[in-house]
């Protein structure tokens, strides 16, 4: 079977798997653990940020930082489509306390859209405490939000006088791609979250970063959350061997997405969102169903997801090389057929 559902489906390879296995490790609760400050120093450096904290999860980290920086009983401005409002159970309602401002007007979130959501001030409706970007934007098929538009939303933030959280799970891709540094986008906001677990492909984990502000109060707001980890270096070792020997071989996933859309783009039926980074969107446009497209493709080996019911997404990763791609190019053909 060739796995394109998620870049989350990668397995430890057995150089990742020698390193979890000679981590150097102590309680990270009691005292810290220095395979996960290490991580903690590389990340916080990359990012050129203060400070960062390694999460269980990119789910906890968002959520820790949804906690950090709204206030209950106000407003987040999040894209409709963002990981945070689909994807994380209404944590922004059950745990932070925050009502979502959903933006719509386009794929991903812009300072345009941004700003025709600000609601004009009064007594009688909510006010907003946050911003929330994505970035690469998931729900879009991995588009790239450009450093000048991420300025933009930052301004309309700044505007508000709020801050502005960046989910970055992907923003490695976003620095590949366009060849921006990470630093320059996390300049853009209070605090970022950047993945372990997609494509530097470590079994688990992601990184909070931020101003000393927020980051101070981020330790404890995660051991509330049931987030705090013993011997946690054998989990932030498979990260570092991530960045080292994973993140420089990023690019690889976009050539072969391009490879993907490409090798789609002429089949009837089907119009192939251009890829950016890593993910290949598709859509039906000649009555087929997303599910009874993933059905066709599983019995022919290949597996994919459902978006929605005419969307299909495909997701390149670690596991896919050149020889899987141009199968899953012509297995797709088939099942795609009206
Ligand atoms: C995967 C993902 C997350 C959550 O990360 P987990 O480690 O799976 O909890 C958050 N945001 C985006 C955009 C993601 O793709």
């Amino acid at each position: 079977m060739i796995d394109l559902r998620s870049d989350t489906v990668t397995k430890p390879t057995p150089a990742m798997r020698r390193a979890m296995a000679e981590a150097e490790v102590g309680d990270d609760v009691l005292d810290g653990d220095p395979t996960v400050r290490r991580l903690e120093a590389q990340v916080a450096a990359r990012l050129g940020k203060p400070s960062a904290l390694y999460f269980p999860t990119g789910t906890m980290a968002n959520q820790a930082a949804l906690w950090l920086l709204g206030e209950p009983g106000t407003e987040v401005f999040c894209h409709d489509d963002s990981h945070i409002v689909n994807w994380e159970i209404a944590g922004t309602a059950a745990l932070a306390g925050l009502q979502v401002r959903a933006v719509r007007g386009g794929p991903v979130l812009t300072a345009d859209a941004l700003r025709a959501a600000i609601r004009p001030a009064s007594v009688h409706a909510p006010r907003a405490s946050l911003v929330c970007a994505e970035n690469t934007h998931n729900g879009a098929g991995g588009m790239v939000t450009p450093l000048a538009e991420l300025r933009a939303i930052r301004a309309v933030a700044d505007e508000l006088g709020i801050p502005l959280h960046l989910d970055g799970a992907r923003l490695w891709n976003a620095s590949v791609a366009t060849g921006t540094s990470l630093a320059d986008f996390a300049a853009c906001a209070a605090t970022v979250m950047v993945s372990f677990s997609k494509g530097l492909g470590a079994p688990v984990g992601a990184c909070l970063v931020g101003d000393a502000g927020p980051m101070r109060r981020a330790w404890e707001v995660r051991k509330r959350f049931g987030g705090g980890m013993r011997q946690s270096g054998i989990l932030a070792a498979a990260a570092l061997h991530g960045l080292e020997q994973h993140l420089p071989r990023l690019h690889e996933d976009h050539t072969r997405a391009r490879h993907l859309a490409a090798r789609l783009a002429a089949v009837p039926g089907v119009e192939v969102v251009p890829p950016d980074t890593n993910i290949v969107m598709l859509d039906l446009v000649a009555g087929q169903t997303a599910m009874g497209v993933v059905e066709r493709a599983k019995a022919l080996g290949v597996l994919c997801t459902p978006w929605h019911a005419t969307r299909v997404r495909c997701v390149l990763h670690l596991d896919v090389d050149d020889v899987a791609v141009a199968r899953a190019g012509e297995v797709l053909a088939e099942a795609l057929r009206p």
